[in-house]
């Protein structure tokens, strides 16, 4: 352990490691491939996070044995292209199924929460906390029948996209580009599903939303807007990142930021290089979230297991060299813990409804 507060994390991409690589991936054991498993999570100073439920687009059960996921190579999915919904719920049930048999194989060392207070007591205990996130919304009947089953399950967090189309909305491509401004907003089956989140308290999440249909949940959505794993546009000029304009109505919906540890959503021109990344253009992004949108809105949404991290950072035992960068700039203790996982807590507390 180490002496920086404990870690909430708005992303990431584990639960795919058993799908689509072929290493025998264990999240109880520790692992030398991949971001995040439970020994370095403990290792990091992580105490749980949101687990992404994602329908890569033509994921095979097994990959082949000589191309396991490593830095670098491209995902599998192709992008864009919209997904049929019995592909996407087959592959949605697989990959939940998974999270589930975690909760019941840890033996009680991870937990599905539920509300609030299973976070904070898990927090407060050392069971590592986990939110059952849809990272898009394809997995879900236009009719929202799936949402009542998902919600009685567990899910509390969900994407309405990912970066391709649904029924839904549509997402923003990845890559550099002058403005998230691509693509029409909410269809009216989008508008129906985050009147349904609104009313069953589950978190929107807006991190790949193209703007459009960003404008158009900040219009009609009853609760904070919430970016889980999204940086600052103005620093990068990622697609995927949120423009001042968008920080600002984060801010006025008392919502949140996590700081997405993609290299090439940090680094002012994009580049994928892992090396060229360092721990101060983090902290430039963190300043640039504190300044516009308050220390109260700003979190971590690390994207483990599901992108490209500075070599500086390596995967989750580096975590408190992030938190070391942050204290040497100037952040206090209170700050620290902000970042670290109050303020998720805050947006929980008044997102969901139980
Ligand atoms: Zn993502």
């Amino acid at each position: 352990m180490n002496d920086f507060p404990i870690v909430f994390d708005g992303h990431n991409d584990t639960l795919l490691r058993y799908l689509r690589d072929d290493d025998g991936f264990d999240f109880f054991a520790r692992n030398e491939l991949g971001h995040l498993d439970l020994p370095r999570a403990r290792e990091g100073g992580l105490g749980g996070g949101f687990f992404a439920v994602f329908v890569p687009a033509n994921l095979k059960p097994r990959a082949t044995v000589n191309e396991p996921f490593t830095r670098g190579n491209p995902p599998p999915q192709r992008r864009g292209e919209p997904l049929s919904l019995e592909y996407s719920q087959r592959m949605a049930f697989a990959i939940s199924a998974q999270l589930f048999r975690m909760e019941r194989q840890s033996a009680g060392a991870l937990r599905i929460a539920r509300c609030l207070r299973d976070v904070e007591e898990d927090l407060a205990n050392g069971v590592f906390s986990a939110i059952f996130h849809l990272e898009g919304a394809e997995p879900l009947d236009p009719e929202l029948h799936a949402l009542e089953i998902y919600h009685a399950a567990g899910l509390r967090s969900l994407g309405i996209v990912w970066s391709r189309s649904n029924c839904f909305a549509h997402g923003v491509p990845i890559g550099m580009h002058p403005t998230p401004d691509i693509g029409p907003g909410l269809t009216e089956e989008g508008f129906a599903l985050v009147r349904a989140c609104n009313e069953l308290g589950v978190l929107i999440d807006l991190s790949h939303l193209n703007e459009a249909g960003f404008w158009d949940v900040a219009r009609v959505s009853q609760a904070p807007l919430v970016a889980t794993h999204s940086n600052v546009h103005a620093l990068c000029p990622n697609a995927r990142n949120l423009t001042d304009r968008q920080l600002d109505a984060i801010a006025a919906s008392d919502g949140i930021v996590g700081l997405n540890f993609a290299v090439s959503f940090l680094h002012p021109e994009g580049s994928h290089d892992t090396a060229a990344t360092h721990l101060e253009t983090m902290v430039r992004h963190i300043d640039h979230l504190v300044e516009r949108i308050g220390i109260d809105r700003v979190a971590l949404g690390s994207d483990y297991d599901g992108t490209d991290i500075p070599d500086v950072l390596g995967d989750v035992s580096g975590l408190p060299k992030l938190m070391a960068a942050l204290r040497a700039s100037g952040y206090g203790d209170e700050e620290l813990k902000k970042i670290a996982h109050e303020n998720w807590l805050r947006v929980l507390r008044l997102t969901w409804k139980n």
